[in-house]
């Protein structure tokens, strides 16, 4: 073989370890007949491939798949766990942590209670529990991390361009966690990373065209799916939802302008009015079911309201067959009347709106970690021998 074919050949087969390991880590088992049938391969590389991924311990082969007609059963392919990525979500009132194996799985998480965090400090904080977390799991390394932002992302390299919640501006955050934790490190926006998660584990699975809107402690953002693809734009600012209009003589919004989404469904305005002063989405929900209606319910049918005009421009642009609802407006959307849920998108074209689902999201509040892991991930899945 020429060299050049010997470089040929290797980048081949460095793709086809990737879309196998892909494979495997997207459907978290999956049949040597299966990964034949999707990659188009024959059986005899589909087992050179596993066998390298499992010589470099990131699958093992298993015997628990039922019997495919006649013939021996085809063994299942299972993602290890010897590799973890971290993710690290920084938010107005807490810096969440985790560690997420292979699959999407969330294996440590810590959440940190700290306000309006600085960037050095969001860094320390994860160097020290990224730290903590691993060393309970010994038998595994930690490869790559990311963090989920909640602001403008520039995605090529990390650089926060605006948060405006936490006050960041024009600040590096993936160069400094990368330097703390001795990994390659990235970041993104937050809600187009719970999209990410969603589409790969959640809701969102098997969709083509799909939105997905995410509250966070420190508004709302949102995430486009177009042919079962992520739409970035053109500095990976695309479905910033919170900043829709809403109501042009509406209050104020971080932003400057006027009656953005994010200004009138407020998850601070909703926890002032319970008196709550740091809850996380399961514990803001139980007391919204739990607290006297007549205070909350007005609020609720506001924020609906709002979160109905958002709902029927974004459906009218994108024409989605799913939308998906993750954290505060999971909850908004649990606190509304059944009636309103289903009118929901009654104002929008009714050959928009037909058949358009809309649902909370699968994933909880561990979405956006898994979020933050699929872009990580996402950079070591490519070239699985490299290290
Ligand atoms: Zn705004």
């Amino acid at each position: 073989m020429t060299s050049r074919a010997a470089t040929d050949a290797g980048r081949v087969r460095q793709r086809n370890l990737a879309a196998v390991l892909q494979l495997v880590h997207h459907s978290r088992g999956v049949t040597r007949a299966d990964l034949t049938r999707a990659l188009g391969l024959n059986r005899s590389t589909i087992g050179d491939l596993v066998a390298a991924l499992a010589e470099a311990h990131w699958v093992d082969e298993v015997d628990d798949a039922p019997r495919e007609g006649v013939g021996r059963p085809s063994p299942r392919v299972v993602p290890r766990s010897d590799r973890l990525v971290a993710a690290i979500n920084p938010e107005l009132d807490a810096v969440d942590v985790a560690l997420v194996a292979l699959g999407g799985r969330v294996v440590a998480r810590q959440r940190v209670v700290i306000d309006s965090p600085t960037v050095d400090q969001g860094v320390s904080i994860a160097a020290r529990v990224v730290g903590e977390l691993a060393s309970e799991h010994p038998s595994s390394r930690v490869v790559a991390a990311a963090a989920a932002i909640p602001g403008l992302v520039r995605t090529d390299d990390g650089v926060v361009r605006f948060a405006p919640h936490l006050g960041w501006r024009e600040e590096a955050f993936a160069e400094p966690l990368a330097r703390a934790l001795g990994v390659p490190a990235f970041a993104a926006n937050d809600a187009q990373l719970g999209c990410r998660a969603e589409l790969a584990f959640g809701a969102g699975l098997g969709a083509r065209t799909m939105v997905y809107l995410n509250g966070g402690a420190s508004g709302i953002g949102g995430g486009i799916v177009m042919s079962g693809q992520l739409v970035e734009g053109r500095d990976g600012h695309a479905g910033e939802f919170g900043h829709l209009s809403v109501d042009p003589l509406g209050p104020v919004c971080a932003c400057g302008a006027h009656g953005c989404l994010e200004a009138v469904v407020s998850r601070a305005h909703l926890m002032a009015t319970l008196g709550l002063e740091h809850p996380d989405d399961a514990e803001l929900e139980a007391a919204l079911s739990a607290a006297d209606s007549s205070a909350t319910d007005p609020i609720v049918a506001t924020q609906f309201a709002a979160l109905r005009v958002a709902l029927r421009t974004i459906a009218t642009m994108v024409n989605p067959e799913l939308i998906v609802l993750g954290g505060y407006l999971a909850t908004l959307w649990a606190a509304a009347s059944t009636d309103d849920r289903r009118t929901v998108l009654a104002e929008a074209l009714p050959a928009i709106a037909a058949g358009v689902r809309v649902e909370p999201a699968a994933l909880g509040s561990s979405r956006l970690l898994i979020g933050a892991g699929e872009l990580a991930w996402a950079h070591v899945v490519g070239d699985p021998l490299a290290g």
